[in-house]
């Protein structure tokens, strides 16, 4: 069992070395703003950035730190996600490698291609010519590019993966995909937002946002410490991942919301180190995908599915889930001795539905009040990868209402700041 089981729930992985969150110089209360951004995660981060790059001004409010949420607890892939296709989500899969490909190009010091190999055993649910398959579209959806492709390893270099098991062993696929360190990526584009005139304030958390009747202004009240200030905003983004139907809750007049499932997610860390890149498993018991990657000169394994329906800030790993992705790791890697050294729990935000939660849409939904005005956007789900594209498509909900500005950047070129040196390859 980890040594920090009992204080995961509040503290972001690895953020022993982390630097303090960004923050903007000046303060944001008492300002008149064209938009409030609840929430410091990827989505929020994006969605300031994208804000601020088209000329209008914005303020980010976070309760803690930023990322301190499911921006920190992610698989930290950038990527098309390979497994989406089984559930046919083709334009989120295309989307994604699209964003891939910007990311490294924006952001080569926080995003970076990495080996990715999947091991086909005898018995398995995916034979070798489901994963061929799989990986012909992944590189189409890919647009073919240089990083698309794909090969079969030959049985020679089996021996050299990192001690993988190779009973019953009938095919390894190699393909590339991208690796970031979350928090750091999440970090660097709030700097981002800030660098082009965001407000961003941390430990200032939303307690309540009202629109007096005929208003065209939201007030947002936030509380830092024991003080409570507030700032005026045309639009209200609510970009507070898991918590974001509490935050709606706190809104008069009430904004449509959706309902969702919350669904837990554990990652372990290890000792030990996988020197060839990632490996994609099945697990065998209930044949979901885990990962198993190496992190800080370590091993993580990752993830699981578990409804959740809890304190977000309370969410953390059971022994049930530390013990499968243990499992998992070791049925593909007998050898490996590592003992689990830390494990973490985020959130996934999906629409609510019956069946497993594998198969459910990972597409972002953004709610509004209004389809031709808004003055409220809530953003729902998505992906890390996605952010940009997200704010993108927030940025066009908004756009009647704030009208036109002199455009600052354009976030498909701007080059993401380098803050800190990302440990993740160490
Ligand atoms: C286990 C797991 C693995 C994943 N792996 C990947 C992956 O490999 N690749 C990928 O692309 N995506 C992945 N995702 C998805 C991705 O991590 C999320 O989509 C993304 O991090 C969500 O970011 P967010 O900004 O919406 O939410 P969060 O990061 O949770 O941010 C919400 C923020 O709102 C703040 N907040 C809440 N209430 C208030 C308030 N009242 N006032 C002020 N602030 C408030 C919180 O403190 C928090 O910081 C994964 C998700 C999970 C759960």
């Amino acid at each position: 069992m980890n040594g920090r089981d009992s204080q995961i729930a509040e503290e972001i992985p690895g953020a022993e070395a982390a630097p303090a969150s960004p923050r903007s110089p000046e303060r944001a209360a008492s300002r008149e703003l064209d938009v409030v951004v609840v929430g410091g995660g990827i989505q929020g981060a994006g969605a300031a950035q994208a804000v601020a790059a088209a000329g209008h001004s914005v303020a980010l409010l976070e309760r803690r730190e930023a990322a301190i949420g499911t921006s920190s607890r992610s698989s930290k892939l950038i990527h098309g996600g390979l497994r989406y296709l089984e559930s046919h989500q083709f334009r989120l899969v295309r989307e994604s490698l699209a964003e891939r490909q910007t990311l490294l190009r924006i952001a080569p010091h926080l995003v970076r291609l990495v080996p990715f190999h999947i091991p086909v055993y005898r018995g398995m649910g995916r034979g070798p010519w489901t994963i061929r398959a799989g990986l012909s579209l992944y590189a189409a959806l890919g647009n073919l590019r240089r990083s698309a492709r794909f090969e079969a390893l030959p049985r020679s270099q089996w021996d050299d993966l990192d001690g993988l098991a190779t009973d019953g062993l009938q095919a390894v696929f190699r393909y590339q995909d991208g690796q970031t360190d979350d928090a750091a990526l999440c970090r660097a584009v709030l700097a981002s937002a800030i660098e082009l005139g965001a407000y961003a304030e941390m430990g200032a958390e939303v307690v309540r946002i009202e629109r007096p009747p005929g208003s065209p202004r939201w007030r947002v009240h936030y509380r830092r410490g024991a003080d409570e200030e507030s700032v005026l905003a045309r639009v209200v983004i609510n970009a507070a991942g898991p918590w974001v139907n509490k935050v709606a809750a706190l809104a008069a007049p009430a904004p449509p919301v959706r309902e969702v499932d919350l669904v837990g997610g554990t990652h372990i860390e290890l000792s030990g180190e996988l020197r060839r890149g990632i490996y994609y498993t099945e697990a065998p018991s209930d044949r979901r995908a885990v990962f198993s990657i190496p992190w800080r000169g370590r091993v993580m394994v990752g993830t699981t599915e578990t409804p959740y329906a809890g304190d977000p800030a309370a969410v953390a790993p059971t022994q049930g889930e530390i013990d499968y992705l243990l499992g998992v790791h070791r049925r593909y890697f007998p050898d490996s001795l590592g003992e689990v050294s830390d494990a973490w729990a985020g959130l996934r935000v999906l629409p609510r539905a019956s069946g497993s939660a594998f198969s459910r849409p990972r597409d972002v939904t953004l709610v509004t009040e209004s389809a031709g005005q808004p003055s409220w956007v809530s953003v729902y789900g998505g992906k890390l990868t996605g952010y940009r594209h997200t704010a993108q498509q927030i940025l066009e909900q908004v756009a009647p209402t704030l009208g036109t500005a002199k455009r600052r950047a354009d976030t498909r070129t701007l080059r993401l700041p380098e803050l800190e040196r990302p440990t993740v390859w160490d």
